[in-house]
């Protein structure tokens, strides 16, 4: 009984971990690796084992950093299922086919730089077709349910309050007379975050695998968040500029929208118009009204299967390339939500050419930043940065509020390992190498347990106890 971190070791995207059991083996993720051009090339690389001998995959939740493989594994060999929550399967739906878009889109740009060079053309990772076709082999599973997926794997899922569908996976293994259990923690979700409910803690476990995106911060409370915002919204106001907000399609957009409404009349958003500016962030919104029942009480009575325009009576969708571009023509006054998250393709980047040299406008970064993306350029304080091979110097203001952030901090990560009974080996991925560290200490500190930073390739032998020496 083997598990190996092939994916979001060192790292936070790219997520995949292999699962060896008896005769069976499944992958849990199989995440596109994002960031720079150099990380992207990566997942050109074949895969550290053979694709057509994995017999499941279970996949945590639809964020293309946890799924966006599964599709290129497919072309590679996968025939088996793969198991993932009904709504995740919804949102992986519209989000592979759109990857695969992307995919097509990125390699007929490369290859016109090819032909000019007289380079032989590249083939796109997968197709939008390809990602469409793979869907066949998702199958569904609710939260709260032990399904038996292989003759010696169970799983359960149970809500990670990460963004809709998202789950914290528990795997019991079977090998000859060993039983063991696995937990993986997928993406916990932020405490108290509206719409989702908060993550499930689970007891037991014989080791847990846990994320640790937000291991060295905390996030500010919800309601410091929100007089953050008051404040750069005014600011912004009395400069007579813009809000840019660069977002995942899915998880954040969704989180920002209904947040706005439910400060509508008192945040002063009723003066600003409202721009998604993202046709897959307006169909994930609909899926997200589609799947009233798996929000928390108040989202349920507030939002329910409403269409989110008429809670948000500001709010203009942005289908068209055209309605986007008219979009430019706006100084002032306009509050634009539009991916990519890291500001690495998609429309975003032309309204930051608008918009960022521009004093008067503001730029809030709410989601995590790869290394090497221009996103983390902002964060990082860049005086310059390139969109579309042109240099523009940033003068618009750079806001990065973590209170925003889909994923727990510090404190909840270390109360959700705490809520395990007898201190089980803990192996943190999907992370920086700063904030695992500190989340290392704090665990050992604290908890005097064995816990250990996943590497690429590391192996642990389930069935033995495990030598962790971090
Ligand atoms: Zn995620
Ligand atoms: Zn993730």
């Amino acid at each position: 009984m083997k598990l190996t971190t092939v994916g979001a070791a060192g790292h936070v995207t790219g997520s995949c971990h292999l699962i060896e059991a008896g005769d069976f083996r499944i992958l849990l993720d199989c995440g596109l690796i994002q960031g720079s051009r150099k990380a992207a090339e990566l997942n050109k690389e074949p895969f550290p084992f053979d694709p057509a001998r994995i017999d499941a995959v279970v996949l945590s939740h639809a964020h293309i950093d946890h799924s966006g493989r599964i599709p290129l594994l497919i072309k590679a060999g996968f025939s088996g299922n793969v198991f993932a929550h009904t709504a995740t399967r919804a949102l992986c739906d519209i989000m592979l086919k759109d990857a695969g878009f992307i995919q097509e889109h990125d390699a007929e740009r490369e290859n016109r730089r090819r032909k000019r060079k007289g380079m032989p053309p590249v083939e796109p990772l997968y197709t939008a077709d390809e990602a469409v076709a793979g869907m066949q082999q998702f199958k569904s599973v609710p939260y709260d349910r032990k399904v038996r997926i292989l003759p010696s794997v169970i799983i359960r899922f149970r809500d990670a309050g990460h963004i809709l569908g998202s789950c914290v996976v528990e795997v019991w293994l079977t090998e000859g007379n060993e039983e063991r259990k696995l937990v993986f923690s997928g993406d916990l979700g932020h405490q108290g975050a509206p719409i989702l409910r908060d993550p499930k803690i689970v007891h037991d476990a014989d080791l847990v695998l846990m994320e640790s995106t937000y291991g060295d911060r905390d996030h500010r409370s919800w309601e410091d968040t929100a007089e953050e915002v008051r404040g750069i919204a005014n600011a912004t106001r009395n400069a007579k500029g813009n809000i840019l907000i660069p977002a995942f399609a899915v998880g954040r957009t969704q989180m920002l929208l209904y947040w706005m409404a439910q400060n509508y009349n008192d945040n002063g958003f009723s003066d600003w118009r409202v721009f998604l500016d993202s046709p897959l962030a307006i169909r994930a919104t609909h899926i997200y009204a589609a799947h009233e029942r798996l929000f928390d009480p108040a989202a349920r009575q507030a939002w329910g299967k409403k269409p989110m325009e008429s809670l948000l009576p500001n709010l203009t969708y942005t289908r068209t390339a055209s309605q986007s571009m008219a979009i430019n023509e706006i100084e002032s006054g306009a509050i634009i939500i539009a991916g990519s998250g890291m500001c690495t393709g998609g429309r975003i980047v032309h309204h930051l050419k608008r918009n960022v040299w521009r004093k008067e406008s503001h730029v809030i970064i709410v989601g995590y930043q790869a290394q090497g993306t221009p996103g983390r350029l902002l964060v990082d304080g860049a005086k310059r940065i390139r969109l579309f091979g042109e240099t523009f110097q940033v003068a618009a203001k750079v806001h990065t509020i973590g209170g925003l952030s889909a994923h727990a901090g510090q404190e909840a990560l270390l109360s959700w390992y705490d809520q395990f009974h007898g201190r089980p080996p803990l192996v943190l991925v999907h992370g920086e190498t700063r904030a695992q560290e500190t989340l290392r200490d704090l665990v050992k500190e604290r908890y005097a347990a064995p816990v250990h930073i996943a590497a690429y390739g590391d192996s642990f032998d389930l069935a033995k106890p495990i030598p962790f020496d971090d």
